[in-house]
């Protein structure tokens, strides 16, 4: 079963040296906003799987995998869009080891597995969220959708004054 966990104590799981557990949890990633446009994180509660491993003394390493859908308009076309990415993120938290073993998602034994899963989702995110990959967009002339008007939708005033020079010339 699925908790909903955004908080969790790392010591209540009582690992010896070397030992692991995995965890399947639930946590909430609120909405990301890009040019203005609200793009909600679904599910409402993402349901995660966290592999804990007690290094030594109060060490943990950690891995958070989960997936989770975009749900906004796209930035080509203006559709709805919801884009779904896949996260695999690894933490290690080694208490005393130097900073590059300190886990900012982890303090003091209780990792905050919403931030973590927050900012290693905007990790994996495209520059442009889209309907689809190959989402043609909006003609630039009329704004009519491309992925509607198909290949064909095209305006002859608006070909490019190089190209009305090029269509003029005959091969005989
Ligand atoms: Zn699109
Ligand atoms: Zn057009």
């Amino acid at each position: 079963m699925a908790l909903r966990t955004d908080v969790l104590d790392l010591g209540s799981l009582h690992l010896g040296s070397g030992e692991g557990r995995r965890l399947e949890l639930g946590v909430t990633v609120g909405p990301f906003e890009f040019g203005g446009e609200q793009y909600a994180v679904e599910p409402a509660t993402i349901p995660v799987r966290l592999d804990v491993s007690r290094t030594t003394g109060e060490g943990f390493a950690l891995r958070l995998r989960f997936s989770a859908t975009l749900s906004g308009p796209c930035m080509r076309c203006l559709e709805p869009a919801a884009p779904a990415f896949e996260v695999d993120a690894r933490e290690v938290s080694q208490p005393g080891a130097g900073e590059e073993l300190e886990s900012p998602y982890v303090d003091g034994g209780a990792p905050e597995l919403g931030a973590w899963a927050r900012d290693a989702l905007a990790l994996v995110l495209p520059a442009q969220i889209l309907c689809r990959a190959d989402c043609r967009g909006l003609c630039p002339v009329c704004g009519v959708s491309l992925n509607e008007a198909g290949p064909d939708h095209h305006h002859e005033s608006s070909l490019d004054p190089r190209w009305a020079k090029l269509s003029e010339l005959k091969f005989e």
